[in-house]
């Protein structure tokens, strides 16, 4: 490797992009609240169970919510909740005219049917991007609001300015919140996409053809840093306790384009796409009435 010629690896500091987001958006429901008497968007969130990292990931989006100026409504369900419970708790909140946006905190517990309970929310409501029907849109190009992790993603990628289309992309794991909607996202921005998951055959040497590889497994370190081609754009949405990621970091900084630090790349993305789905929900709800 010639280290003379190779430019800087850049890291994609999503904490940085959603601070300076989150000023736009106080600024933006400030506005809101100007032009509908008071009104703030209100976002509800459910906790079902005592998982600790889910009550931390609820506690940590409430707390973003009041950092802007919007309302949150924490709704904690106890373990033995059945589905029918839940979504009858959904459909209140469909109802409820306050609420702008839901989101159902994944995962809940197994006895629970979670795909039932996630299209039980309102597509207009819909602003974790968890619906089947949101899902499609998406899928097929169509507006809607995106998967947040996912579209946080993109927005990282896109902010920094790195060109999607026309390169090879691996994204490692599928789940229907994470890396599924993540490659079609990819590829509706024109990449090459291989999506990959627990019975791929060969992952290191998908890997290794990767230009821009996501690792969304949720296993502590597992793609090792020397199966990521140098220049590759890196990004790790894993997070383990003590901010470990899915990818050993290694000497990545040295050989790649572009990385995402763990903590703070992907996780604040998630959050501010979420607040900022949840005022574009207020608006084009007060906007039809
Ligand atoms: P998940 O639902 O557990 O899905 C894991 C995926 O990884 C599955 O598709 C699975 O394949 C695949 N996988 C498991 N072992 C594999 C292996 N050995 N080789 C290749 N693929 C493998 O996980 P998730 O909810 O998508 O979360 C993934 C990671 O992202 C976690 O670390 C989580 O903490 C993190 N996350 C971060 C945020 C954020 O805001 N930063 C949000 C959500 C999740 P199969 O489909 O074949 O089982």
């Amino acid at each position: 490797m010639n280290g003379a010629t190779r430019s800087e690896c850049v890291v994609l500091d999503g904490k940085t992009l959603a601070a300076r987001r989150e000023v736009q958006l106080t600024n933006a429901i400030r506005g809101f609240a100007n032009r509908h008497q008071g009104r703030v968007p209100t976002l509800a969130t459910i906790l079902v169970g005592d998982d600790p990292s889910s009550a931390v990931y609820v506690r940590m989006k409430g707390d973003a919510c009041g950092r802007v100026g919007m309302h949150s409504r924490a709704i904690v369900l106890p373990a033995s909740t059945s589905t029918q419970e839940l979504r009858g708790v959904i459909d209140a909140l469909n109802q409820d005219p306050d609420v702008s946006g839901i989101l159902l905190q994944h995962p809940v517990p197994q006895h629970i049917d979670e795909r039932a309970c996630f299209d039980c929310i309102r597509i207009d409501k819909d602003v974790d991007g968890v619906t089947s029907h949101g899902f499609g849109r998406m899928a097929l190009g169509q507006e809607a609001f995106g998967s947040a992790t996912p579209s946080g993603i993109m927005r990282l990628l896109s902010e920094y300015g790195i060109e999607v289309a026309g390169r090879r992309a691996v994204v490692v794991g599928r789940s229907d919140i994470l890396g599924k909607p993540l490659a079609l996202m990819l590829s509706n921005a024109d990449a090459t996409v291989t999506l990959c998951h627990s019975r791929t055959q060969d992952l290191e040497q998908e890997v290794r053809r990767a230009q821009i590889v996501v690792a969304a497994l949720g296993k502590p370190q597992f793609i090792p840093a020397d199966w990521v081609a140098d220049g590759a754009v890196v990004v790790d949405a894993g997070y383990h306790p003590g901010g470990i990621g899915d990818i050993e970091p290694g000497n990545l900084v040295e050989r790649c384009s572009a990385v995402t630090p763990v903590p703070g790349g992907v996780g604040p993305m998630t959050i501010s796409v979420l607040l900022e789905q949840t005022l574009r929900a207020a608006e084009l709800t007060s906007a039809s009435r």
